[in-house]
């Protein structure tokens, strides 16, 4: 038995949802024609309280047709330093908005408002215009950590007095929503545009989706075509999407009571100097520094390579950082297991 706590990416569809896929109407999406997809883009849309919604490939695709929508090329994006959209996509800002980025030292991937209102280029011609401003809840290298709502509005007032758009990251909104038992409508109030994966921690094998107003969503359309996202009978996908929302949402804090669980059992291990506190289904932990004087410790790519042997999969995020990511297919026995390893080691 492999315990695959590398991502929420790696779960597999299971019967209902493969039930889902083949049962699923379809047609092509291009024409606009596939009843799946159009009833999974209302479905989302009116959740969060949006006008409408795009269905696309992935999370990357969605956050960067967002920043395309909501820029010209040398504008400028403010965010987290340790953000998504700056860090793991490839340097699509520069690559497809031709946009420049202000990036913030955020606590742990969250940025204030006071934070945002200090990054905001003053009119200069020497400067760039800064445009848009990019959140990201909850936040991946932030190890799951979610947002105040309260800072969120107070970055919207912000956003709304110098005339920046505010793009959300929400690829594992889901786990946000449950930990803190938010609305999705408060989010659709907030924000320009949301991101929301379907592929994460709700255990779809593909699939994102952007929300906003109908102007916005009508010009991402466009866009999703140019950056060649356009897909056909995607309903299949989806199908799943539609069934993971209506099944796979309630049991989210299932998955953070076991992050919970495996992060207490790490934090007393003498090898480890600190767990970041856990508040959804990731747990990124650091390592204390490797000294002849303390011959348990080790480097995090040793330890990684030392739970493979037991059959734990996790990634090290840096030399001293590993991170283990909870999603539905890891059962209470899984969890179990991994505690006993764990502790023998
Ligand atoms: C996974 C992820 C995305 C999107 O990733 P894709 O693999 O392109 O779907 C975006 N933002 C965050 C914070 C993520 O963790």
């Amino acid at each position: 038995m492999t315990i695959d706590l590398r991502s929420d990416t790696v779960t597999k569809p299971g019967p209902g949802m493969m039930e889902a896929i083949i049962k699923a109407k379809v047609g092509d999406d291009v024409f606009g024609e596939d009843p799946s997809i159009n009833e999974l883009e209302r479905i989302t849309a009116d959740m969060f309280g949006m006008e409408a919604a795009l269905f696309c490939p992935s999370g990357t695709m969605t956050n960067q047709i967002a920043i395309k929508c909501h820029t010209q090329p040398g504008d400028e994006v403010i965010g987290d330093e340790s953000s998504h959209v700056y860090q793991y996509e490839g340097g699509g800002i520069a690559f497809n908005s031709g946009a420049s980025v202000k990036l913030i030292p955020g606590d742990r991937g969250r940025i204030t408002a006071e934070q945002v209102l200090g990054a905001i280029n003053p009119y200069d011609n020497h400067k760039a215009h800064t445009s848009l401003v990019c959140l990201e809840n909850t936040s991946n290298r932030g190890g799951g950590s979610c947002y105040e709502f309260d800072e969120i509005k107070k970055i919207k007032a912000i956003c709304e007095e110098k005339g920046l758009a505010l793009h959300l990251d929400g690829a594992r909104l889901w786990n946000a929503l449950a930990a803190k038992k938010e609305s999705p409508l408060q989010y659709g109030k907030v924000f320009d545009s949301i991101s929301l994966c379907l592929s994460k921690s709700l255990g779809c094998p593909v699939g994102s989706l952007l929300l906003g107003k109908k102007e916005l969503i009508k010009k991402a359309r466009r866009i999703r075509k140019v950056f060649g996202g356009g897909m056909r009978q995607a309903g299949f996908m989806a199908a799943a999407g539609i069934y993971a929302l209506q099944n796979n949402m309630d049991r989210l804090p299932e998955d953070h009571a076991h992050a919970k669980q495996i992060a207490d059992t790490i934090a007393y291990k003498k090898f480890v100097k600190f767990v970041l506190p856990v508040e959804t289904n990731i747990i990124i932990f650091e390592l204390n520094e490797v000294h002849e004087q303390f011959p348990e410790r080790m480097t995090a790519p040793e330890l990684v390579l030392k739970l493979k042997e037991h059959d734990i999969l996790c990634h090290a995020i840096s030399s001293v950082r590993v991170r283990m990511v909870l999603h539905l297919d890891i059962n209470k026995e899984m969890v179990a297991r991994t505690i006993h390893v764990f502790n023998q080691l």
